[in-house]
């Protein structure tokens, strides 16, 4: 009987995963592990929300394995050691695992190298399991990696996909393989409220009644915070719940230009992906320095709380940082506007804004959180990195009734229209009636200076 052990990550689910596909090929049994590392947590990666969402993606992912004859064996420990352990305990001579792009991932991969190898256990590593086109699959000529969008999306477009497969019909894992049980939330008050159910199960559930429902909206709706026509797919991503690859493949299936911009989107994330391959450091350090000389946290400590607890001044940044605590999650649109403001009329260091950022999302990655960041800090890939976002016009173009701001700020609940985004125009008694707190700083103030850090005024 030959045994091969498929070590999950970023991957959690059954459809479209070639670790386990090629596993169940080469052996007659399988063993589909999932190690708890202490490395993640001591990284300060172990956010309440996420931790919740991955417990719900673990508990689905066990369901879907038992209901093909195997079962999720969970371990704790150092991930080297106990996939060692396991495969020595079960005789495998092979482990199978998508491939990572982080420094952190490298170094994973590295050590089950060092454990395995000794012991005459191959580590096969899969790639396009967590993006849909490889990083370094498409380069430009002269590059290791692309530093501007639309090129790569205009090569990554050309590239054919694997297939995606269907889940395998049946996992016959070995007996003697013990494991944990799988975690369940944490018990915490830190989980958001409305944080969404985590697994395959939902995220599938979830794509499909988003692409009957909203998806034709999405070209034209794509920024209307308070429509909600964003697929809310992230955290599935992140997991790896849904396959980045399937999703591309299905939703070019159905065409059209709305499905198209989806496409396009999931492009983002394998864009973001290339770019932390070849440059692991960017995720702590500037893509492209500014020399900027970021106000320091002490200095700005009044004002980082302030943006942290949605107090600002300026309603639809409150109302996204507050959603943020609520949901776990926030729309692209108010993630780009909260982020500017934080870094350019704020002139704060966008490493503090991505630390809170990490905090609380739920689809929270080294990838797309820090890129992101750097991208609107003007210290990443953005070709206009000196662009400000002014909070009021956003508010005004991308919520142009008020409904997003008076869901999440309810001192403003009673203020009609798009009014709400300029409380300060208010009549005097109803401003002090309301409770709501004055802007922080003015933003030409904020504006001049940025301009004069940048050495652009
Ligand atoms: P949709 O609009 O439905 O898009 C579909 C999918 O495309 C998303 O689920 C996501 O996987 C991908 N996508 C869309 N936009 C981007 C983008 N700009 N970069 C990378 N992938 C994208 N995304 C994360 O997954 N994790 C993060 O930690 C994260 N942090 C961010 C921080 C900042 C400051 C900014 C500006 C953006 C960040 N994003 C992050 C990207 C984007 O905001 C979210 O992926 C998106 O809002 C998720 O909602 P959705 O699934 O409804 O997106």
């Amino acid at each position: 009987m030959t045994v091969a052990v498929v070590l999950y990550t970023s991957d959690l689910r059954v459809h479209d995963h070639p670790p386990l596909h090629a596993a169940l090929a080469a052996a007659d049994e399988v063993v589909p592990l999932f190690v708890r590392d202490p490395g993640v947590a001591a990284a300060g990666f172990g956010a309440p929300n996420r931790l919740a969402f991955l417990a719900d993606c673990l508990t689905d992912l066990d369901d879907a394995l038992r209901a093909r004859g195997g079962r999720l064996v969970v371990r704790a420990g150092p991930v080297a050691e106990e996939v060692a352990a396991v495969a020595a305990r079960c005789g495998a001579t092979e482990v199978h695992m998508a491939a990572g792009v982080t420094a952190y991932a490298h170094r994973r991969e590295e050590r089950l190298r060092g454990s395995l190898g000794p012991r005459g256990v191959a580590l096969r590593v899969h790639d396009a399991v967590v993006t849909a086109v490889p990083p370094g699959a498409v380069t430009p000529s002269a590059a290791d990696h692309y530093a501007v969008f639309t090129p790569y999306f205009r090569r990554w477009s050309g590239e054919r996909l694997r297939p995606a497969r269907p889940a395998p019909r049946a996992v016959p894992v070995p007996s003697s393989v013990r494991g944990d049980p799988v975690p369940s939330r944490p018990d915490t008050d830190r989980t958001s409220p409305g944080l969404a159910a985590g697994g395959e199960t939902a995220g599938r559930d979830r794509f499909a009644r988003w692409s009957r429902t909203r998806l034709d909206a999405y070209g034209e709706g794509q920024d209307d915070l308070a429509g909600d026509t964003a697929s809310r797919l992230s955290p599935y991503l992140h997991f790896g719940a849904l396959s980045a690859s399937e999703l591309v493949q299905r939703a070019r299936a159905r065409g059209g230009a709305a499905a198209e911009g989806f496409v396009r989107q999931l492009c983002w994330r394998d864009f973001h992906h290339q770019v932390l391959a070849a440059r692991p450091e960017a995720s702590v350090r500037d893509y492209r320095t500014r020399n900027d000389r970021w106000r320091t946290e002490d200095e700005a400590a009044g004002d980082i709380a302030a943006w942290r607890e949605g107090r600002t001044g300026y309603p639809v940044v409150d109302a996204a940082m507050r959603q943020l605590r609520h949901e776990g999650w926030m729309h692209n649109r108010a993630r780009l506007l909260t982020a500017s403001f934080l870094t350019k009329t704020l002139y704060v260091d966008w490493r503090t804004g991505a630390r809170h950022f990490l905090d609380w999302l739920v689809d929270g990655d080294v990838v797309n959180n820090q890129l992101n960041w750097q991208w609107v800090a003007g210290t990443g890939t953005d070709t206009r990195p000196h662009r400000v976002l002014n909070p009021v016009l956003q508010g005004r173009r991308h919520d142009p009734d008020g409904a997003y701001v008076r869901r999440w700020v309810p001192e403003l609940a009673e203020v009609k229209g798009g009014a709400v985004h300029e409380p300060w125009l208010l009549p005097e008694e109803q401003r002090a009636r309301l409770r709501y707190p004055e802007p922080l700083i003015g933003l030409a103030d904020g504006l001049a200076r940025f301009r004069s850090a940048r050495g652009r005024d």
